[in-house]
């Protein structure tokens, strides 16, 4: 799909036969004006090509905003800041656009910036300038570049002009000792010998906030990439520029080799090789192939669909969904009425300003008796770190009005990896049941007085007390205490099922393994059982083996009763026997009907 729009734009600007080949640097003059090559790269690193994308050509100009960006990173913001401003020229790239006053070159983006900056570069590491500059490329474009040595030559035998802007630096002490290696620097830059193919991955790295889509690595920081995307916004297609801001709308550099990089930022980067240039020095095709791209498919930093009703992907009630901790009926009777005082907020997708915004008002449009909040970040596919500040401020604002927050399924973003720490009151939980089960208990300890959870009165009032006296006393006789210590394994699964336990104190959970729907082996737990409640019944009654683990959760102990026990009291006393079978019929009866009702409203949450 993308391809073929690729190819129609190649087929529709082939016959576009405006524009001429440079000549100025004589080794220029030998390109084939037919070389036409478009290339894409997304940020997830998918590349899309059409055309003579393998052909090799030179950077030219295009090294500018790269090496802007390396001069950042070597010397500071605030160094490079003393050598060359950042305002559009409205001049040609190789004009010599200087303050009157300081003698400071215009921008980065035109010859005398470049130099400026190629200068600085070049006093900071003299003798590995060469080698840096290169191997910063080579990260840039995923493959290691090389320097095309007759263009080189070429442009610095013939590089008066750019030699004479060099030594108008030096005059005005910009640079502060010979310009010639400075010069040579820059010469050599602009002589890297590249593809389409490699300058729509070093766009894509622009894109990808100085994150290489292809190699995962890192050459450029996200604060660099950004004044490099903007100085390329406002100054790198020379004096078109302002034309090209309107009519294309995305930052972009253009070299006179025929090169034309352009950045979708966060989406894809762009790369048009075509070696006829128009008046401006900007490829002819280049340029009407960004236009059309932009048009055609809404790739404008100033058209963006508007974000209103995208992050909040459900608000519900802890009546809505409820953990897969089983409650004895005292717990229920008191969470029950108190489950609506707990809401999960879920959220999606990138979380910057606009999206914090929207939980703001999600957050201030609560029912006001709310009292825990169960921020749920499974479906946030970013964080970026410009919105920890604004997240943490939402969050204690949160606290600070007395609500409980717990945050669930954060774990991978970076914010969350330190908040513990930062935000006394906050939890933060792998699980969303887990996170549920937690605010159910901090709903239950703000109803009643003591000890509302797990307490010997639901060991007392576990489902042996409905039974007959007398069936009881003859089951209480059989059953043997057990102890267990924290995370010991009480069932395995494909043990035969020869014991019935009912929980005296402690939990107890049962869990599963089975492949997510990513595939991945995903490990997650089907229940927890109080004191009063029993499990193991399944095995117990059928005969057949155990189909799921239980653990003791922190230790506990059980009462136990034996198969042979069991068959023996069915032969002395069936009453009583049956009285059993009846009362875990009834259990089980309850925990499915329970278990139906969860997963009815698991699929509308
Ligand atoms: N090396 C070329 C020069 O300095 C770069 C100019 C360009 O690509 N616009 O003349």
């Amino acid at each position: 799909m993308i391809q073929d729009v690729l190819n129609e734009l190649h087929s529709r600007f082939a016959s576009l036969d405006e524009g001429e080949v440079a000549s100025y640097i004589p080794e220029l003059a030998k390109a084939c004006p037919q070389d036409f090559g478009i290339a894409i790269t997304t940020a997830s690193g998918r590349i899309y090509e059409v055309g003579d994308t393998r052909k090799p050509f030179t950077i030219q100009s295009i090294s500018k905003p790269f090496v802007f960006g390396l001069g950042i990173k070597l010397l500071t913001p605030e160094r490079l800041a003393l050598k060359v401003d950042v305002e559009p020229s409205g001049e040609a790239f190789n004009a010599i656009s200087l303050d009157p006053d300081t003698g400071k070159p215009r921008n980065p983006m035109i010859n005398a910036g470049a130099i400026a900056i190629s200068a600085q570069i070049s006093a900071h590491d003299p003798l590995g300038a060469d080698q840096l500059v290169l191997d910063f490329f080579s990260e840039l474009a995923a493959r290691a570049l090389e320097v095309d040595q007759a263009v080189y030559q070429s442009e610095s035998e013939t590089g008066h002009r750019n030699r004479a802007i060099g030594y108008l630096l030096r005059n005005s002490n910009i640079i502060e000792a010979a310009p010639e290696p400075g010069l040579d620097l820059y010469f050599r830059q602009c002589a890297i010998s590249v593809d389409c193919r490699d300058l729509a991955v070093m766009a894509a790295t622009l894109a990808c906030q100085g994150r290489n889509p292809i190699t995962g690595r890192q050459p450029l920081s996200p604060d660099i990439s950004v004044r490099v995307l903007a100085l390329m916004g406002s100054c790198g297609m020379y004096d078109f520029a302002g034309q090209w801001l309107h009519d294309v709308g995305i930052p972009a550099k253009s070299g006179v080799a025929g090169g034309v990089l352009a950045v979708v930022p966060g989406r894809l980067g762009i790369a048009v090789y075509s070696p006829p240039l128009d008046g401006f020095g900007n490829s002819v095709r280049g340029v009407a192939v960004c236009t059309q791209l932009s048009h055609g498919v809404g790739m404008s930093l100033f058209n963006q669909s508007p974000q209103a009703g995208n992050t909040i992907r459900r608000v519900y009630s802890g009546s809505q969904r409820t953990s897969r901790r089983w409650r004895s009926e005292r717990e229920l009777a008191l969470l029950q009425p108190h489950r609506d005082r707990l809401r999960i907020i879920q959220i999606q997708g990138v979380l910057d300003f606009a999206a914090l915004e929207q939980l703001a008002a999600a957050v201030v449009a609560l029912p006001p008796q709310t009292r825990v909040l169960i921020l749920d970040m499974a479906h946030v596919t970013e964080l970026p770190p410009s919105s920890d500040e604004l997240l943490n401020r939402q969050l204690r604002l949160l606290l600070e009005r007395g609500l409980q927050v717990l945050v669930s399924r954060a774990g991978r973003l970076a914010m969350f990896q330190a908040a513990g720490q930062q935000l006394e009151g906050l939890q933060l939980l792998d699980q969303l049941d887990f996170a549920i089960e937690t605010a159910e208990n901090l709903l239950m300890e703000g109803t009643s007085g003591e000890q509302p959870i797990s307490t010997a009165a639901d060991s007392e009032a576990c489902f042996l007390s409905r039974l007959p006296s007398e069936s009881r006393a003859a089951l209480e006789a059989l059953l043997l205490e057990r102890g267990f210590q924290p995370g010991e394994a009480v069932i395995n699964r494909g043990d035969p099922g020869n014991e019935l336990f009912l929980v005296r104190d402690g939990l107890f959970s049962t869990h599963i393994e089975f492949e997510a729907l990513s595939g991945e082996p995903h490990r997650t737990r089907l229940a927890t059982f109080g004191p009063g409640m029993c499990f193991g019944e399944i095995a117990f009654i059928t005969g057949n083996r155990r189909i799921a683990d239980i653990t003791a959760v922190d230790g506990g102990r059980c009462w136990v009763l034996q198969r042979s026990d069991f068959e023996n009291l069915q032969e002395r006393q069936p009453a009583a026997a049956l009285d059993l079978l009846k009362a875990l019929t009834c259990d089980l009866g309850l925990k499915l009907s329970q278990t139906s009702v969860q997963l009815s409203r698991s699929e509308l949450v």
